[in-house]
């Protein structure tokens, strides 16, 4: 299955993603870990991402499409793969359809992780992560707000999202999370439905 965790920062995709790429066998492509890895070993890539994401912003479209184009066609991800953090604009969605439409597969489903914000930044205090200084903190809120948000319209009208709530322990969020994923299993395979 190919899935989509959408959340705003904080909102524990990462941790919800690790647990299901254990219990579906695929990998778990967290465009957040790419980057990083690649600021660490100073690719090019990572010397021009490292830039955006210090200021909180959005590494531009064309670089983050390049990585996960090439990590989508690694043999590993011919079984399906949970993006984190990818799309996070129209632009990228759109792309990403493209790239897969042309491979004669799709997105199975859209899972929201919805968290307030007051939850989002007590969390980001208690993690303490390089970039969650708390203005830059607030910038990666706001650019989720305005460019990752419309988002769900974008796969709602497709009819493949579902909304979950992102408040509890990790173990109440997995059920939960779980449980939009049969859903999209079981509309899988009565695509007529
Ligand atoms: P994350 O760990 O997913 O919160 O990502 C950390 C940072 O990496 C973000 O604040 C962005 O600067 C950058 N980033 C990750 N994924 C994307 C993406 N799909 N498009 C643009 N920038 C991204």
């Amino acid at each position: 299955m190919r899935i989509i965790l959408i959340g705003p920062p904080g909102a524990g995709k990462g941790t919800q993603c690790q647990r299901l790429a254990g219990l579906l066998g695929v990998p778990h492509l967290s465009t957040g870990e790419m980057l990083r890895a690649a600021v660490r070993e100073g690719t090019p890539a990572g010397v021009q991402a490292a830039r955006y994401m210090s200021q909180g912003q959005l590494v531009p479209d064309p670089l983050i499409v390049g990585m996960v184009s090439a990590r989508l066609q690694e043999p590993d991800c011919r079984g399906g793969c949970l993006l984190d953090g990818f799309p996070r604009t129209l632009p990228q969605a759109a792309t990403l359809d493209d790239l897969l439409e042309r491979r004669a597969i799709s997105v199975d489903g859209v899972i929201e992780l919805a968290v307030p914000r007051d939850e989002l930044v007590r969390r980001m205090l208690a993690r303490g992560r390089a970039d969650d200084d708390p203005d830059i903190f607030a910038r990666r809120i706001m650019s989720f707000e305005e460019q990752t948000a419309p988002l769900l319209d974008y796969y709602a009208r497709q009819g493949k999202l579902a909304s979950v709530d992102g408040l509890g322990n990790a173990d109440e969020i997995f059920a939960r999370v779980t449980r939009a994923i049969e859903r999209f299993a079981r509309r899988a395979r009565q695509p007529e439905q």
